[in-house]
């Protein structure tokens, strides 16, 4: 049995366009906004503090259209740090693990679940790493990333996301593994083969006779016969 969704669950924050028709969405969250703001708003305040420093040592700068220049540069880097967490969930669906990511979501990057051999947790990022052959990287639209792995930085509960994954990943390869004992099995059952209900003898479709559909070792009939009403 799946154990209870991570606390981390957003219902609702991968958009729903970006699912196939039939596919459900398992678990979906959004990266903290503090993993990709915390750099960049530290370092444009500092930045700031450096040029109030300056004006206040050179009272003539505030007449300097530079000086407005260099201070708001730094917050164009957090302008984009800002749409790029905004464009940024991650979701967990009944055949995929997907990242979208980039400016507004324009990346987006998935990987079959099948593809998925193992679910690393470093710090509070969580690494979907590929176990099948080399070559097979993930599916990538719009410019994602190429590689072995999908990349889930920043989690809110990082740890419990990783526990949850990780036995989904299993349950979906267990499944999958029934599915293809089911699916050997459905293919013995088409081969070509009729089982006497009787004797249980297998006997090959083309060793019937069609006129008189007996079993070779013990008689007993294989289909009823209705006499068929022809019409001169
Ligand atoms: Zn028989």
């Amino acid at each position: 049995m799946l154990q209870r969704l991570p606390a981390s669950n957003i219902p609702g924050s991968f958009p729903r366009e970006l699912l196939f028709a039939s596919e459900k969405v398992i678990f979906e969250t959004r990266p903290l906004i503090s993993g990709f703001l915390a750099v960049p708003l530290i370092v444009s305040i500092l930045w700031d503090l450096l040029w109030v420093g300056t004006t206040f040592a050179t009272p003539s700068l505030v007449y300097n259209p530079a000086l407005y220049f260099f201070v708001l540069l730094p917050w164009i880097w957090v302008l984009v740090r800002w749409r790029n967490w905004r464009g940024t969930t991650y979701a967990l669906t009944d055949r995929r693990v997907v990242r979208r990511s980039g400016k507004e979501g324009t990346k987006l990057q998935d990987a079959p679940t099948e593809f998925i051999g193992k679910v690393d947790l470093d710090g509070n990022t969580v690494r979907f790493r590929f176990g099948t052959p080399a070559g097979q990287g993930a599916l990538a639209h719009g410019g994602g990333i190429l590689g072995n792995q999908v990349i889930w930085n920043d989690l809110k509960g990082a740890a419990q996301v990783q526990v949850f994954a990780s036995e989904w990943i299993s349950l979906y390869a267990l499944k999958l593994q029934r599915e293809r004992v089911r699916q050997q099995l459905l293919a013995r059952v088409l081969a070509d083969k009729v089982s006497c209900s009787y004797c249980g003898t297998l006997l090959p479709l083309g060793s019937i006779s069609y006129d008189r559909p007996q079993c070779p070792s013990c008689g007993a009939p294989l289909v009823e016969i209705r006499p068929v009403a022809m019409t001169p």
